[in-house]
Parts: C-alpha cells; sequence; structure tokens
C-alpha cells in the first residue's frame, strides 16, 4: 500500500484525503514534522500560504519539509503551489524553492475570482473541470517544467520531476485524473527506491 501524507496546519486537507482514500491510498494527515518520516509523497492543499509559513516556521517543519520535498513526490495546490515555487511575488515570499516557477499570488482579483471552468489538458479523458479559489498565476516555468494544462494562457498543471502542481483544486471536482496521476508518480518513485533499496542490500 502507498502512503502519502496530507499537510494538514491549515486549509483544504480533508477532501484530499477523501479523495487520496477513494483510490486506496493511506493518506494520514500531517500535523508535526515526525509525521513525514513514513510517507511516500505528500499533498501540500490549497489554504492561506502566509498562514501555512506562520505555522511552519516552528519546530523545524519548515526545514523538515524542505528535505521531503527534495526527495520524495510532492503534489501542490493553490497555496500548495505557492509554497513549491522557487519565485514568489505579490507581495515576495519565503517558499520551499522546488518548482521551477514563479507564482503571482492573488493574480486574478480578489474573491472575485473564485471561478469554475473547463479546460483541456494533456491527460486523456477531454476537458476538465477547475475550481479556482483566489487562486496564485503561474506567470513562468523553467525549461523542465512540463505544462499539462494552461487557462488563457497561463500554465494550472505543471510537473517538473517529482513535482506536481497545480493553480486549481482538483479536490473540489469529481474528476479523478490528477490525483490518479500523483498516485502513479508516487507508485513509481517508490518502485526506483525499492530496486535501488534491494541492489544495495
Ligand atoms: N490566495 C491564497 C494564497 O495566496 C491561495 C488560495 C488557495 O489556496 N485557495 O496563499
Amino acid at each position: 500500500h502507498l502512503t502519502i501524507g496530507v499537510l494538514a496546519v491549515q486549509g483544504a486537507f480533508e477532501a484530499h484525503a477523501q479523495v487520496l482514500r477513494s483510490l486506496g491510498v493511506n493518506a494520514p494527515l500531517v500535523r508535526l514534522p515526525e509525521d513525514l518520516a513514513s510517507l511516500d509523497g505528500l499533498i501540500l492543499p490549497g489554504g492561506e500560504s502566509t498562514t501555512f509559513l506562520k505555522h511552519l516556521e516552528r519546530n523545524g517543519f519548515f526545514d523538515a519539509l524542505g528535505t521531503f520535498v527534495r526527495h520524495r513526490p510532492s503534489f501542490g495546490t493553490c497555496a500548495g503551489t505557492i509554497l513549491l515555487a522557487k519565485d514568489v511575488r505579490n507581495p515576495v515570499q519565503k517558499s520551499l524553492a522546488v518548482l521551477d516557477a514563479t507564482v503571482e499570488r492573488n493574480a486574478y482579483g480578489r474573491q472575485i475570482d473564485s471561478t469554475i471552468q473547463e479546460t483541456e489538458t494533456t491527460l486523456p479523458g477531454g476537458p476538465m473541470e477547475m475550481v479556482y479559489i483566489r487562486a496564485p498565476r503561474i506567470a513562468s516555468v523553467g525549461d523542465g517544467v512540463e505544462v499539462l494544462a494552461r487557462r488563457n494562457g497561463d500554465p494550472v498543471l505543471v510537473r517538473e520531476g517529482r513535482i506536481l502542481a497545480a493553480t486549481f483544486h482538483p479536490e473540489l471536482s469529481a474528476d479523478r485524473r490528477v490525483h490518479e496521476l500523483f498516485v502513479e508518480m508516487v507508485r513509481q518513485d517508490k518502485l526506483a527506491h525499492s530496486a535501488t533499496e534491494a541492489h544495495a542490500g
């Protein structure tokens, strides 16, 4: 069984945990740095990134998370994407800096721009419903970043190696494709790790 933790210091964590469980994955809530120890992957949910940072500044959580996202698959949605991005603007803000992207917070306006759109993606299965809640804008991405979907030209779903990031909230739609993709990324990563460990042992 795969175990994918959901960061649960604040924000929209419960819906992510439910989607993961519906896909047959163990989904413990991560509230303390030591909860990261036995995870195969991690979801960083939406919420308020400044509030996340405040919580994470306690008991070495920020550094533990930084180590985790550099070694295991991690999936950010909305505020989670802001935490993963290398460059955060509006205003400039500290981040874990593992996703080669520039992100502008609240770039589509305040509460007004909470919206639902149908958008094409590179995933099979046709257009996808995307729920945006005070979403950030991915203004630019580095060469190593694969863009899986765009909204009016801006990337909204991107992947860079073990990192997956969405500016929308896939956990709030019935469509499971984004979570299924992440679960598959985690499965592949775990296989690669156990192969290396078997070889070393
Ligand atoms: N506006 C939030 C931020 O800047 C993100 C909103 C969300 O996660 N739904 O952190």
